[in-house]
């Protein structure tokens, strides 16, 4: 029966018929990319359309498409071993986590999931239930700021500050609590960057004092908000959080899911800053995307809280397929490629070329800031530059799609509920060419030049 229901449908409606792609409009008529074939910063379509992926998938794919070495580490660890459970160990999985000792320059634990949701969760779990095993026990709620985002499943999403993206499955997890991040685009005239950083910080310790610090577990953020427009704190901000968390016993947790593996221009966001975070989460990058892998980082001196006598002071938490051994021989041999070509400080060479370069954008009446560090750029579009009203959704769209025609993907963000999903973002692969990232300039240039005088 199969053979006759498909018989002569396309791919494209075939596709229509049957998957369902994640967040987009139900039905939604508007051509995909059906991919077929992805090889260094280039993705092909089934109809041989090319594109420069100008966001590395879901700002994942750091070392580019088509690594044949990584397609033979993942084979030959199959091979190997192609399953053995973290309730054990294995080759591969100790190996990473001694590598990623090597990376952080410290001494944390690693405890392996498959996505950055999990990774997060695990994060929450392990928060609470080390202060549970100290006799902390009323410390339990989470602080997140608004605009980020920390993963779809229920407690990652309660995290998240994106209210739109939650509203309909609520009610989520309890004891999730937000603040506002540092916006420094927007921040008041009367205020110097420092003195606005300082006092965004402020509001955390704020919160942790009105919720009484004796329930407050941890507090989680990326170094630099990624999914909700690119939002760069000054340093003394990410300093301050630290020492806000530790004056009040809260651990803080940095997510490192996009800003990982040389994506702002550091092997890890947040060494941008003077901070040791208590746990790290990671995923995308850890694999560069070729395989499914994530790890949540627990320093050592927490993890020992989950060590000693008591029989029942171990982490009762499990997944079938966190720390695939082929996956960790891939993240393995990935960071070996990171290393060898040196992508973290192309990365923040490259970044500030494109950023340069984009300033020229700021001629435009509807672009409001450019912002980025390392390979990790957001254009903030606004109605007119005085009011910095969001732009127009229309607008945005339209860019996007003639980028798209051009053939550059780009992605666009920020938190739609408060009409800020105006932030054009670029994330390209860090291995990617000169003579991409001309091109790359070249058609942002010219598709934001047109835009000038369009109309809607
Ligand atoms: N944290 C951050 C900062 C993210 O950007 C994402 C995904 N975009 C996640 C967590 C969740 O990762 P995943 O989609 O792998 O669950």
């Amino acid at each position: 029966m199969k053979a006759v229901r498909n018989q002569g449908k396309s791919i494209l409606e075939k596709d229509q018929e049957n998957v369902w792609h994640h967040i987009s409009k139900y039905n939604d008529k508007s051509h995909p990319l059906i991919a077929k074939e992805a090889k260094g910063s280039w993705i092909i379509d089934y109809q041989g359309n090319k594109y420069l992926d100008g966001m590395s998938g879901l700002w994942c794919v750091n070392v580019g498409y088509g690594r044949e070495v990584l397609a033979k580490a993942a084979y030959e660890q199959m091979n190997q071993m192609a399953y053995m459970s973290m309730t054990q160990s294995h080759i591969p999985g100790i190996e990473l986590a001694d590598k990623l000792n090597e990376l952080l320059d410290d001494d944390y634990m690693f405890f392996y999931s498959n996505s950055g949701s999990d990774a997060n969760e695990v994060a929450f779990k392990i928060a609470r239930q080390y202060h549970e095993q100290k006799g902390d026990t009323s410390r339990y709620k989470i602080i997140s700021r608004y605009r980020a985002y920390h993963g779809s499943s229920m407690g990652a999403l309660s995290a998240t500050g994106q209210p739109l993206r939650k509203y309909k499955f609520e009610p989520l997890t309890a004891g999730f609590l937000h603040v506002a991040p540092p916006d420094n685009y927007r921040k008041p005239d009367h205020l110097s960057i420092e003195e606005y950083n300082l006092q965004q910080a402020k509001a955390i310790e704020d919160t942790i004092i009105w919720e009484q610090e004796e329930t407050i577990a941890a507090v989680i953020m990326e170094p630099i908000i990624t999914g909700g427009g690119i939002l760069i704190p000054d340093p003394v901000y990410v300093k301050a959080v630290q020492d806000i968390c530790r004056r009040h016993g809260v651990l803080l947790i940095i997510d490192e899911v996009i800003c990982g593996f040389g994506r702002t221009g550091r092997m890890f966001g947040h060494m941008n800053y003077d901070i040791k975070p208590d746990i790290i989460t990671m995923a995308k990058g850890l694999t560069s995307a070729y395989l499914p892998l994530s790890v949540t980082a627990v320093r050592k001196d927490i993890y020992e809280v989950f060590t000693n006598e008591s029989a029942d002071n171990y982490f009762r938490h499990v997944n079938t397929f966190g720390g695939n051994p082929a996956a960790c021989a891939v993240a393995l041999k990935n960071i070996e490629i990171m290393e060898e070509e040196n992508l973290t400080s192309q990365s923040a060479v490259l970044g500030e070329h494109l950023k340069n370069e984009l300033q020229e954008l700021n001629n435009h009446s509807y672009v409001g800031d450019i912002r980025g560090i390392g390979l990790l750029l957001g254009i903030e579009l606004v109605e007119d530059k005085t009011s910095k009203q969001p732009a127009k959704p229309e607008r945005v769209a339209k860019i996007i799609k003639e980028c798209k025609d051009h053939g550059l993907i780009i992605g666009k963000n920020g938190d739609t509920v408060a009409g800020f999903n105006n932030i054009i973002t670029l994330c390209p692969p860090l291995s990617i060419t000169d003579d991409e990232l001309e091109f790359m300039i070249a058609i942002i240039k010219q598709v934001f030049e047109a835009n000038e005088t369009s109309k809607l």
